[in-house]
């Protein structure tokens, strides 16, 4: 290499291109089960997982493994849909076995942006139909599809001129659900939104807007990019959680346990569709990477026998219970809400949302605040955190608030 060796976080700043001009610039080392440990040795709690990614912990060893015996097989050998991979037929197989009822295929992909324009496609090309419904503060991603739906106008204004109009909603308005109609192809809907700061719809919304579906035609698009594969507690909100079942679920983040992986989750005749009229009406060099899969049938498994869908919502409940009673002596605390794994704690301001997510840095806990809710605070941990980690986590965060 040329040049003076430069420290590692300044040629971060230099050569990796930034998101955003207040990065944290965390340099991490390493990272096992809830923790992670910084380039300085620091450990840290990570409440974050990557944003609700590494659904059974960093690096469980059985995820490891898998990635490892199937390097050694073979990583690529032809776009996907054209040769027989076993890990994919495997981790189909085993989503078919857990999703709703007759949702008994899957496209796969590698992010959830794309799991959603796909989505969105499949919806346009069954329906005939073109114009969109999507809600306010609504996230769905960040390719052209997914943005068109973003559901807060700041995000989209620089891009209006390649997207294409979408209706919003007002999310968990009643009311509102009138105004989808026969014109529309597909609703885009998160069962909760994560990055609006974890808003949960009111009992028997999603139950509404599946029969408004019905009613006008309209395709029902779950996004289970953050609350598919164990987060809140279940494996899919699709079906018992949501009391409605989707016509089409989107997936992505905590399918693959940290590898890139993401599908389109649908009955097999729906999703036959992408292969005709024209053929390859959706296609991906790396969609559905076998190595990818095989790390997320391996955490499948890791959940299955762990049980962490039960101990999601018990160690989440119990988060929760505490951060409540943390919230009844802090006036600055305003709301501590969630489901499962997905918590979100509502701040009097953006401002000491910050100041907290800083200070329990420095206590050596990792939180995060919501891309559309600065003034929210996220606790999405790995679905493995215990009791004593949870312990640990509002320990840390009761110090944090105190600094
Ligand atoms: N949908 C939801 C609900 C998300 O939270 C996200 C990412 O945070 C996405 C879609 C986009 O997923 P990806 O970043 O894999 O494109």
């Amino acid at each position: 290499m040329k040049g003076e060796p430069v420290a590692l976080k300044d040629s971060f700043l230099k050569h990796v291109a930034q998101t955003s001009p207040f990065s944290h610039a965390f340099p991490v080392a390493r990272a096992e089960g809830c923790r992670l440990w910084d380039t300085d040795g620091k450990q840290y709690l990570d409440f974050v997982a990557g944003i609700a990614v590494t659904n059974v912990g960093h690096c469980h060893p059985e995820v490891v493994e898998a990635v490892c015996r199937q390097a050694h097989l073979y990583a690529h050998t032809m776009v996907y849909g054209e040769h027989v991979q076993e890990p994919q037929v495997q981790l189909a197989e085993a989503i078919a076995r857990v999703a709703p009822e007759g949702m008994d295929c899957t496209y796969f992909l590698t992010t959830g942006a794309e799991a959603n324009d796909a989505a969105l496609k499949l919806a346009v090309k069954l329906t005939g139909r073109s114009w969109i419904v999507a809600f306010h503060k609504a996230y769905h991603g960040d390719t052209l599809g997914a943005l068109a739906c973003f559901g807060e106008e700041r995000f989209r204004h620089s891009f209006e001129a390649l997207l294409k109009p979408v209706d919003f909603l007002p999310f968990g308005d009643f009311d509102a659900l009138e105004r989808i109609t026969a014109e529309h192809a597909a609703v885009l809907v998160e069962p909760v939104q994560g990055e609006a700061g974890i808003r949960l719809p009111p009992p028997n919304w999603l139950v509404a807007l599946r029969e408004r579906c019905d009613q006008t035609g309209a395709m029902l698009i779950f996004d289970e990019v953050q609350t598919g594969f164990g987060r809140l507690g279940e494996w899919f909100a699709a079906g018992e959680w949501a009391g409605a079942t989707p016509d089409v679920m989107t997936v992505a983040k905590g399918m693959g346990a940290g590898m890139p992986l993401a599908g389109v989750i649908a009955p097999r005749d729906m999703l036959w569709r992408f292969a005709a009229d024209p053929p390859f009406s959706h296609i991906t060099t790396f969609g559905g990477h076998p190595v990818s899969c095989a790390a997320g049938l391996a955490a499948m498994k890791v959940i299955e026998r762990e049980g962490l869908l039960a101990r999601a919502r018990e160690c989440g409940d119990y988060l929760r219970d505490h951060l409540r009673d943390i919230a009844a002596a802090d006036d600055q605390l305003v709301d501590v809400r969630g489901a499962g794994q997905m918590t979100g704690v509502e701040f009097a301001s953006e401002k000491r949302a910050r100041e907290v997510v800083t200070a329990a840095m420095a206590e050596g806990l990792l939180l995060e605040t919501n891309l559309m809710a600065e003034d929210v605070v996220r606790f999405s941990p790995p679905l493995t955190a215990t009791r004593a980690e949870c312990d640990e986590a509002i320990e840390k965060f009761a110090k944090a608030l105190k600094s």
